[in-house]
């Protein structure tokens, strides 16, 4: 087993200090990591909110990991004694090639409002003056991005990744100074939502009542279902890896409430399972009894990000393409199954 650099135990107390901020990372979203002699400590890809309960750093040996990479091979291999079960973070490679310290990654809901629109690099380049930082379009959240990313930091030198309809990277030499400019960056980003929507939970329980739905646990998801443009970005597809990942391409609207009550509506009549979430104009909106606490976080996040957007806002979607090669990545699957229920190991 790899003795645990000093770093390290800082390292836990910033993860899981952001991993509790739902504005930062929502479920098993974001990642941290320190490098430290040849060996880079990543997060596994589990909740960062149980770093300091947990064990979910890896010790991935990083020359050899960097040699991976610049071969298109993802698969980073651990240090030769890591003593443990766990995979790395699926998103390892953006902490191998960021040349920092400290590398933290936030699905941060301020960054991510502003990446999912193809009319704001102009108030990205006015708000983040005098970081270093770069702009990256999106791709695929494995080798694609790795190889952008590559290419990016070997021209520049860059503390401040944005990457477009995914979320944002930044490395520092210490944890504290990680940390701070991730705040940094958000409330230079920071984006007023629109007023909170008022939901209907009595006629929420009453439509879910002997159906396979039931109520959200965050009440603020309702506005995704309530705010007209939040729910027409909600139901027009999908605007970041988790979103879709989690809750699918866009969110079904729930039309004529009189056939979800029919007993026959607990089976789809395919086979297949139900929408994790529907949307009930002017109502709110339920989620499938079992919805995994990893879904719940991202219908918060979808509600958080949507009632960032103004109306005028120009969004890019993710593609087809985009989507189908994150939910067919056999790494992503992994991920589902380590993080989707938070109590388990
Ligand atoms: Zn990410």
């Amino acid at each position: 087993m790899q003795q645990q650099p000093a770093l390290l135990h800082e390292l836990r107390r910033t993860s899981a200090r952001v991993g509790r901020n739902i504005l930062l990372v929502q479920g098993a979203g974001g990642n941290s990591s320190i490098k430290h002699d040849d060996l880079l400590w990543v997060a596994s890809g589990t909740w960062l909110a149980d770093a300091e309960e947990k064990n979910i750093f890896v010790p991935v040996a990083l020359s050899a990991a960097r040699a991976a990479l610049a071969q298109g091979d993802e698969r980073v291999p651990l240090a030769p004694d890591a003593g443990t079960t766990l995979r790395a973070s699926i998103e390892t490679s953006l902490h191998a090639l960021m040349p920092h310290t400290v590398v933290l990654h936030v699905h941060s809901v301020n960054t991510i409002a502003w990446a999912v629109r193809t009319d704001a690099r102009e108030e990205f380049t006015r708000r983040l003056e005098g970081l270093a930082w770069r702009w990256l379009d999106y791709h695929h959240p494995g080798l694609p991005l790795a190889s952008v990313v590559n290419h990016t930091l070997r021209q520049d030198k860059a503390d401040v990744l944005i990457l477009g309809n995914h979320g944002l990277v930044v490395g520092a030499e210490s944890c504290a100074g990680a940390e701070a400019l991730v705040d940094e960056v958000e409330s230079r980003l920071a984006l007023a939502p629109r007023s909170a929507t008022t939901s209907d939970e009595d006629a929420l329980r009453s439509i879910c009542a002997g159906t396979a739905y039931r109520l959200p646990k965050d009440p603020q998801c309702h506005s995704i279902a309530i705010d007209p443009f939040s729910r027409a970005i909600a139901t027009s597809g999908s605007l970041y890896p988790d979103h879709v990942v989690f809750l699918g391409s866009g969110l079904p609207v729930l039309e004529r409430v009189e056939d979800f009550r029919a007993p026959a509506s607990r089976v789809r009549a395919d086979g297949l399972p139900h929408p994790v979430a529907l949307l009930i104009p002017g109502l709110g909106c339920v989620a499938r009894e079992d919805a995994s606490d990893g879904a719940e976080a991202m219908l918060s996040c979808l509600a958080l990000v949507t009632c960032r957007l103004p109306l005028t806002a120009q969004v890019r979607f993710l593609t087809r393409d985009n989507e189908s090669a994150l939910v067919n990545w056999d790494a992503e699957r992994y991920r589902q199954r380590l993080t989707a229920n938070r109590g388990a190991d």
